[in-house]
């Protein structure tokens, strides 16, 4: 496992954990809200976005990990188990403006 502190990475659909990480319903769900959203990216275009989006928020304030649209998406949803049979075609494009004031997120 070569990402250093991360738990899980969905690569291509396929689910990569690190050593002794319990896989809960909640971290399945969040691989499985990444997996949608990499299919209707076409696999290519979700890896290009994630990345420039990271790059994009790296000077801006908070954790630039935790503000990339897709990942707020699978966050705020993976506790939802019946999210994905509800969920819009790219509906992580909601994210990608800063949330407003009264959507508290954690601060790192
Ligand atoms: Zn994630």
């Amino acid at each position: 496992m070569p990402f250093h502190g991360f738990s899980a990475i969905n690569l291509l659909g396929i689910l990569f954990v690190h050593h002794g990480v319990y896989l809960s319903e909640e971290l399945m769900n969040h691989e499985r809200i990444h997996s949608a959203q990499q299919r209707e990216m076409l696999f290519v275009f979700f890896y290009l976005a994630y990345f420039i989006e990271w790059l994009i928020r790296l000077p801006l304030r908070g954790n630039a990990y935790r503000r990339i649209s897709f990942e707020q998406e699978a966050y705020s949803n993976q506790r939802n188990l019946n999210y994905l049979k509800q969920r819009r075609l790219y509906a992580w494009r909601h994210y990608l403006v800063s949330r407003p004031s009264h959507h508290k997120h954690k601060t790192f």
